[in-house]
């Protein structure tokens, strides 16, 4: 897969979707696969995918179309030494589609030696590399260490002392992160994030006004693209607020209780133990990680995936799948944690978020009306986020203060 058929291995390319693509690029170099994770999305990557693409696909195609399209046009890419990761999935949503309509592109644009690799929810994303199920693993922790590392960003950026200083020390703990991932993760990992610890146990910040916590729940790649999203986490904070984010590795538990829900069904029952053990095992590592930092943290553990199911079941069939089981079951869960709010951010025509929005005023009706705001993105940077994240937050401070009066009471 990685040789052009010589001794020397060719070079995976992994276009920007969030921090976390930096450790999967490190857990291949770990493997022994050469590897270059791209650069975040913008405005020139932007243009060159809508450029291609036909306008009718989503907005992280564009910008992933966009990256590999900009990277072989420096003088040093050579397509015959190169492979474009592009994860897919089965199932209604486009980006079972991205792989095909990308090769068409590279084909066209004078790419065609340049192969495409796919990892796939089908098999929960087994089956890469030369040694799968140890470098599944090895992506595993560095998932969940930058998922723990993003918690400790968004509960101490908004109450920092020093402005910019917790985007630093971020800056530095992931490169800590992701140089424990290339040394093979386990001990290096944990070290690292006992190293994190101590970093944001000595950042100065005040919390003498507590601030109005909102949940992000929607379409995975807009959730962590900060480009794509036009940064809103941080505009929530520029508003008042302070985020909490559905995290990355609740996709990946989620894609486990998809395969082992099928085989079960199917009568697949070596499929359904195998996805168990790997669960479990999943489990044991991010509670390895999670105990290194637990104590910065006020919501440091994850609501189990049953949980999130069992959320969404009186509104939605689990078995239709998609994002909306996620996005609907989070928002739930976020709810019932206290938070004061829901933002539910999508691409411009994404079907999921469709459904998670058209569900949400019968969602609302049963969590005492929590303010809730769908953002559409379109790639136009028309949404006028900041006058409707103002109204929002003012919203969620009112919704804050309502809930703590009825407690008094
Ligand atoms: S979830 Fe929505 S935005 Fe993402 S690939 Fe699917 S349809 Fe497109």
């Amino acid at each position: 897969m990685t040789t052009n058929g010589h001794d020397k291995p060719k070079t995976v390319y992994i276009p920007y979707m969030c921090d976390h693509g930096f450790i999967l690029g490190a857990a291949l170099r770990a493997h022994g696969v050469p590897t270059e994770a791209l650069p975040p999305p913008g405005d020139e990557t932007l243009a060159i995918g809508l450029d291609l693409c036909k306008g009718r696909e989503c907005l992280p195609c564009f910008t992933t179309t966009g990256d590999i399209i900009l990277r072989s046009q420096q003088s040093d890419f050579d397509p015959a030494q190169s492979i474009l990761m592009m994860p897919t999935t089965n199932g209604p949503c486009r980006f079972g589609q991205y792989r095909t309509l990308q090769r068409n592109i590279l084909d066209q644009n004078g790419l065609a030696e340049m192969d495409i690799v796919s990892p796939s929810t089908k098999n929960s994303y087994r089956g890469f590399g030369d040694n799968p199920t140890k470098l599944r693993a090895l992506a595993w922790q560095g998932v969940v260490a930058v998922d723990l590392l993003q918690k400790l960003l968004h509960e101490h950026r908004p109450y920092e002392v020093n402005k910019g200083q917790t985007d630093e020390i971020y800056q530095q703990c992931m490169e800590q992160v992701v140089a424990g991932t290339e040394a093979g993760g386990g001990k290096a990992l944990v070290e690292a994030m006992q190293w994190t610890a101590k970093q944001f146990e000595a950042l100065p910040v005040d919390r003498s006004r507590p601030r109005p916590l909102v949940g992000l729940v929607g379409e995975i790649y807009l959730r962590f693209n900060t480009y794509s999203n036009q940064d809103v986490i941080r505009r929530v904070e520029d508003a008042g607020g302070e985020v909490m984010v559905a995290s990355m590795m609740e996709w990946f538990y989620y894609t486990n209780w998809s395969v082992k829900e099928f085989s079960w069904g199917l009568g697949k029952y070596m499929g359904f133990l195998g996805m168990t053990l790997v669960d479990k095992y999943q489990q044991y590592q991010e509670n390895k990680l999670v105990k290194q930092v637990e104590h910065l943290l006020k919501h440091p553990h994850e609501a189990p995936i049953s949980q999130l199911i069992e959320n969404v079941r009186p509104y939605y069939e689990p078995y239709l799948a998609t994002e909306a089981v996620l996005s609907m079951g989070k928002a739930i869960d976020f709810a019932k944690s206290g938070l004061c709010g829901i933002l539910n951010i999508m691409p411009f025509s994404c079907m999921p978020g469709i459904i998670t929005a058209g569900m949400a005023p019968r969602l609302r009706a049963d969590l005492d009306n929590i303010p809730w705001l769908d953002v559409i993105y379109d790639a136009q940077e028309g949404t006028n986020i900041n006058t409707r994240l103002e109204a929002f937050m003012y919203q969620a401070v009112q919704f804050q203060r309502r809930v703590a009066k009825a407690e008094t009471v």
